[in-house]
């Protein structure tokens, strides 16, 4: 498990460089954490967050450290909350 852990992640480090908490704190964004269990999501703020894990977190990776308010889910996928105006675009 781990091994495939560390794989993956290493394929992302080189494939593209996935935001870090820090650079979302210089950014003003916050965080948003969607469940892939039930659909839960809440912006969860860049500063508490950092307090948690470190300013070096990658953005995709806070949410293996997370769990649903809703379910208890530790299937949570989190991205940088752009500022949208008006409706999110869907993209599935
Ligand atoms: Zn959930």
């Amino acid at each position: 498990m781990a091994g495939i852990k560390r794989r993956q992640l290493a394929e992302e480090e080189r494939g593209r460089r996935p935001a870090r908490l820090g650079a979302l704190a210089d950014a003003g964004l916050d965080v948003f954490c969607w469940c892939n269990r039930c659909g839960h999501n809440a912006v969860v703020p860049t500063a508490q967050l950092m307090g948690q894990l470190g300013p070096a977190m990658a953005v995709p990776e806070i949410g293996a450290h997370m769990r649903c308010t809703g379910c208890g889910s530790r299937d949570i996928a989190t991205r940088p909350h752009w500022p949208s105006p008006g409706q999110i675009t869907r993209h599935m």
